[in-house]
């Protein structure tokens, strides 16, 4: 009898943009993933990331049993209760031995893709209480969180730009048409940016290349890497200066304007001109435009976190956006009313509370930066750390000197990956844990309905079965915890309900219990699991709607303005004035990432469909460089930093300003000992053996992998 095909309706996972398929599953197969056109928040868009979706799930390379390193080298299956068992014995083992801060513990990006993760990993990662805990969080979007926690007085407190709405889009080191939206939830971004010109809106991007975005944007705007706060700053300086503010009823909830203009006034737009390569007259007119604007939304992602000033650049993207009265108001920068609220279920965020030990850089959230991972394994001393867990990560490919990474993990006592692939870190641990893949998982997105242009929840049950001894993520944490937790009573206790409810059982509580809950009452409208599960496209829960002082975290419920915290970092900016840190020596030039639609940082690359057509691992510099250099188009060059070396093709291209050169990241998988037979085909070079893991944002300790300097020569 011929198997019948099932349509299931979920959002996609994999980046953050949360686009509604339509997936069709024959044989426990997919046959297809189209785009869902009554999804209410996608209405059908999908990037070509999703058709892959499928592809992971039948991609040979994928661990699907727990695997042990033998003493050759080899690599031999074992069961699911050695595996676990062994872990928590040898992590038991080496806390027992050297404290608890001997282990380590790194969560890679697909972590908050993940509604398991995202339930388990928290009281996990808190039983176990080691200082050592790292993520990918250090390498992106920290210095968001930094700012949010000390102007709206928590964390996730994130504005999100009201694309859909504004008349004036300003954009800092983002490129959402290649990324799809990040810190923004808008899925089919190029259709909203479209839609925003067509309203007689305009969109202005500020970045060192001319970018995907940049391409379909009103005005692009050339700076020098990492001189974003400088910018910034000017055009506070001028709206302030000339008057321009206007924050109408946020004056009544933030603290005085006065702080503010007095530290603006050094930072003219003739003194950052020459830093920042953007002429005075510019600035000042870019500053009037904004200020003028109906309303407005100012909005930075990577490029300008990833950065010596992230901290203070998205501090002022938020005062900039107060100060012209465009935060929380629709068309400006706005707070989201997710169905599950974690910023009412998730700790505030404190910095500095603890320092890593070799380099004192600061704790925050619980987290050291990224960037200070390999000198922890390699420093001996009291708290070294000799016991590494990752989670879905793969930190040789996406920290910074991701070589002396390498050279660190071999000199762990022991190392333990939960993920489905044997990739360029996992390649080094002493048992792998694979989870199930993202179709065969539950999955509703507690993250980034939070970060969302509108409102709406949408559950995604699993669209296929998983082998009958798999292991979702959630598990392997769970029996990890459950090996290993210790604590008080109290939480024990709660991780065994955990365990006993299950993912479904804890998000139907955070539905009911959220701001469009239905309670525990069976007659009263409003959202739980049942009811979700009801509306198979999901459901739109509205435009977003300001929400302001009601929403605030600070202790006085006002808008910190200029906390402390932040402003303490000025010095360093004017010093920068002075003598420009990434000033290169002369004949060198700054090196930034980029992105690419068919790429998710380092782990789908895998996936053949992904990655055919010509290479996209090229180093593009401007031809005045390579004229100055004597290079030429696809010849391959050697990039080197005080680090390291790597080899790429060269494309010249004027969509990168004269001094500036980019390489994209993720790339790299020429490692021997990894298996991912697809990626090795199209090796590429890692960005990340050329970053310095020595240059931080001093803020926060966020790697500071965009503006960094290097030397280009033939290879
Ligand atoms: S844009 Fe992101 S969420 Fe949407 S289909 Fe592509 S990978 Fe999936």
């Amino acid at each position: 009898m011929a198997a019948s095909t099932q349509t299931h309706f979920r959002a996609c996972n994999l980046c953050e943009a949360i686009c509604g398929l339509e997936v069709e599953v024959r044989d426990n197969r997919v046959v297809s993933i189209r785009g869902d056109e009554h999804d209410p928040f996608s209405r059908g868009y999908i990037c070509p990331k999703a058709m892959a979706l499928g592809d992971i799930q039948d991609d040979p390379d994928r661990l699907r049993r727990p695997v042990r390193r033998t003493r050759g080298g080899d690599w031999i299956e074992i069961s699911w209760s050695e595996a676990l068992d062994e872990t928590a014995d040898r992590i038991r083992a080496t806390r027992a031995q050297h404290g608890a801060d001997a282990l380590a513990i790194y969560l890679g990006n697909p972590n908050v893709h993940s509604l398991g993760a995202m339930l388990y990993g928290p009281p996990f990662l808190r039983s176990i209480r080691t200082r050592n805990r790292f993520s990918a969080t250090s390498v992106d979007q920290l210095p968001h969180h930094v700012a949010a926690r000390f102007m709206f007085g928590h964390q996730l407190l994130l504005p999100v730009p009201d694309v859909d709405r504004t008349d004036f889009l300003l954009m800092l080191g983002a490129n959402p048409i290649a990324s799809n939206g990040s810190l923004m939830t808008a899925p089919g971004i190029r259709r909203r940016l479209a839609a925003l010109e067509r309203r007689g809106g305009r969109l202005v991007v500020v970045d060192p290349r001319r970018s995907e975005t940049a391409e379909v944007a009103q005005r692009h705007i050339y700076i020098r890497p990492g001189t974003d706060a400088l910018l910034l700053m000017a055009m506070l300086q001028v709206i302030l200066a000339e008057g321009l503010e206007r924050p109408g009823r946020l004056e009544t909830i933030t603290t005085p304007l006065d702080e503010v203009r007095r530290l603006s006034q050094p930072f003219t737009p003739e003194r950052v001109a020459v830093a920042t390569g953007i002429a005075a007259v510019d600035i000042a007119s870019l500053a009037r435009d904004f200020a003028g604007a109906t309303t407005a939304a100012c909005y930075g992602r990577v490029g300008v976190s990833t950065q010596r000033f992230g901290g203070l650049c998205q501090w002022l993207i938020n005062v900039l956006n107060i100060v012209t009265g465009n935060l929380d108001r629709p068309g400006g920068s706005m707070f989201t009313n997710p169905a599950v609220d974690a910023v009412a279920r998730s700790g505030r965020g404190q910095l500095g509370r603890w320092h890593s030990r070799v380099r004192g850089l600061p704790e925050f959230g619980g987290e050291l930066p990224a960037a200070a991972l390999a000198e922890e394994i390699l420093e001996p001393g009291d708290g070294q750390v000799r016991a590494l867990l990752t989670i879905a990560g793969n930190p040789v490919l996406s920290t910074p000197n991701g070589g002396q990474l390498e050279t660190a993990l071999p000199q762990l006592d022991f190392m333990a990956s939960i993920d489905f692939y044997l990739n360029e870190t996992t390649r080094h641990a002493d048992i792998i844990l694979p989870p199930t893949a993202p179709l065969e998982r539950d999955h509703y997105d507690v993250v980034f309905h939070l970060l969302a242009v509108e409102n709406s929840a949408k559950f995604s049950p699993a669209a296929l079965a998983p082998p009958a001894d798999a292991l979702h993520d959630w598990q392997i944490v769970a029996e990890l915890h459950r090996r290993l937790g210790a604590g008080p009573i109290h939480q024990r206790a709660l991780h065994a309900f955990s365990r006993w409810a299950g993912p479904r059982g804890l998000l139907d509580l955070g539905l009911r219990f959220g701001p469009h809950g239905a309670g525990l009452n069976p007659f009263r409208r409003g959202l739980s699991l049942r009811r979700l599960e009801r509306s198979r496209h999901g459901v739109h829960l509205g435009a977003l709607e300001p929400c302001l002082p009601a929403r605030l975290r600070t202790s006085d419920r006002r808008i910190q303005l200029a906390p402390a915290e932040l402003t303490a970092d000025l010095p360093r900016l004017r010093a920068s004035l002075e003598a420009p840190p990434l000033e290169p020596v002369a004949g060198d030039l700054l090196l930034i990432g980029r992105r690419h639609l068919r790429s998710n940082n380092s782990w789908m690359h895998n996936l053949p469909r992904l990655v055919r057509g010509r290479s996209r691992c090229t180093l593009l510099m401007h031809p005045e460089d390579a004229g100055a250099r004597a290079l030429r188009n696809g010849q391959s060059v050697a990039l080197i930093s005080r680090v390291g070396r790597v080899v790429a093709p060269l494309e010249l291209s004027d969509r990168i300003m004269p001094g500036v050169v980019s390489l994209p990241h993720g790339w790299g998988h020429h490692r021997a000992g990894a298996r991912l037979t697809t990626a090795a085909q199209h090796a590429g070079a890692s960005a990340n053996d050329v970053t310095d893991d020595l240059v931080v944002d001093a803020l926060c300790g966020t790697a500071a992998v965009n503006g960094v300097p290097v030397r280009v020569e033939a290879a």
